[in-house]
């Protein structure tokens, strides 16, 4: 079985006291904690490899250039890509979304087309369709939720019938946590002749990913959700596919010859990354990859669920807690309520003991609405929690709730 113990030194926050308790860190689904060999792949960067890449001629440059590819070859592994050209470097998953409807969806989707979003999206995979909605006159209709917190597949499979151009779905939900069959649903999808983008910013820290037996066609995901660091992600594709899309960016780095006559732009998929980019980022995310690739991620996933089971377990003795949300297949969160008592304050107070969960509506207030809650806290696990602090935890709400009763 698998022991966090031992990797919990390796995350030297962990060792952190918050208002004047040991940290127990329960909101990485917003962002996880970073071990020792990310902050010291960064740090090392700049101390010792700091350079503009694909540039200059000079030593450094070439060292960061080889550093920085590396690196895009690390990501194009950890997704299963056929090569290193179908990455291309995002600032995250929101700007993954973003790129892909700018590009791919300003050039191919026209007015009355339809784009089929679901209700569990995060804002990063309802807002930029909207902005292309705008733009383009394409309508979007959302993928129904049932009450378990699971998606409606047969009102689903109606709404194929419409031929929609393109289906945007999350791998996980950050929410409830739910996992869409997402392998079943972009099936479905290709059949009735729509793309289908996967936003995986909370499946890719759970399990491994696999773009080819997912079947998808565009993948994004965030680095400082994968214990890399804030500001990198990226988007995945199909060279063939990518090939066809125009740039939605423009300047340095991603052209090959600029006159005033026009523009030629740079092949892949360098044409999609206008600006310096982030290197330090990158070569962080790349040591993340790194440093999870020493475990066997089932196993860290058995362990998460393992958290998550026994909080559930501790948590339904505490008189009014409701669990929202009771998807069969998920990752290792839990969205709950506690009747009488408001997610906001009992947020703060668990503070107060020092543990960190996050209380709203995380970023879906689609979801919310369709829930008919304002919110909920969420308590979301990583491989490096403990048994121990899933029991302090519920411990601490359950004396909460008693003193606020
Ligand atoms: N998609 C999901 C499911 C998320 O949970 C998040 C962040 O919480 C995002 C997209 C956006 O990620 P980022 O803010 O890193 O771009």
């Amino acid at each position: 079985m698998f022991d966090p113990r031992a990797v919990r030194r390796d995350f030297p926050i962990l060792d952190s006291r918050v208002n004047g308790q040991p940290l127990v860190y329960f909101d990485n689904a917003a962002t996880t904690q970073k071990p020792e060999a990310v902050i010291r792949a960064v740090a090392d960067y700049y101390r010792h490899g700091n350079a503009n890449v694909h540039r200059a001629a000079h030593a450094l440059s070439s060292l960061a250039t080889a550093a920085f590819e590396q690196a895009r070859e690390s990501v194009a592994a950890f997704l299963g890509a056929a090569s290193a050209r179908e990455i291309v470097w995002t600032r995250g998953a929101t700007e993954a979304i973003n790129l892909v409807a700018q590009s791919w969806g300003r050039a191919n989707l026209a007015s009355g087309d339809l784009i089929l979003v679901s209700t569990l999206e995060h804002h990063a995979n309802i807002v930029p369709w909207q902005m292309l909605a705008q733009q383009s006159g394409a309508r979007i209709e959302p993928i129904p939720l049932l009450d378990d917190g699971t998606l409606d597949e047969d009102a689903y499979r109606s709404l194929l019938r419409r031929s929609p151009k393109l289906v945007a779905i999350g791998h996980a939900s950050n929410a409830l946590g739910t996992i869409n069959p997402v392998v079943r649903m972009t099936r479905e999808a290709q059949d009735a002749g729509a793309l289908v983008l996967v936003d995986g910013a909370q499946s890719a820290p759970h399990r491994a990913i696999d773009v080819q037996a997912l079947g998808c066609d565009f993948f994004v995901f965030s680095g400082h959700k994968l214990f890399g660091p804030t500001g990198i992600g990226a988007l995945w594709a199909r060279e063939a596919l990518l090939e066809t899309m125009p740039p939605w960016q423009g300047g340095g780095e991603m052209i090959e010859h600029v006159s005033f006559d026009g523009t030629r732009y740079g092949g892949l998929p360098f044409r999609f990354e206008a600006g310096t980019p982030n290197i330090a980022g990158a070569i962080g995310l790349a040591a993340a990859i790194r440093y999870l690739g020493q475990f066997d991620r089932a196993e860290l996933e058995a362990h998460e669920l393992r958290l998550l089971g026994y909080a559930l377990e501790l948590c339904r003795e505490i008189p009014g807690f409701r669990a929202v949300g009771a998807p069969p297949e998920r990752v290792s969160l839990m969205s709950f309520q506690v009747d009488g008592l408001h997610q906001q304050d009992l947020g703060l107070l668990l503070d107060q003991y020092g543990i960190a969960v996050r209380a709203g509506h995380h970023c879906a207030m689609p979801l919310m609405q369709r829930l008919g809650l304002p919110g909920t806290l969420r308590a979301s696990f990583a491989f490096y929690n403990s048994l121990e602090e899933v029991e302090f935890f519920a411990r601490t709400l359950a004396r909460i709730v008693a003193e606020q009763r």
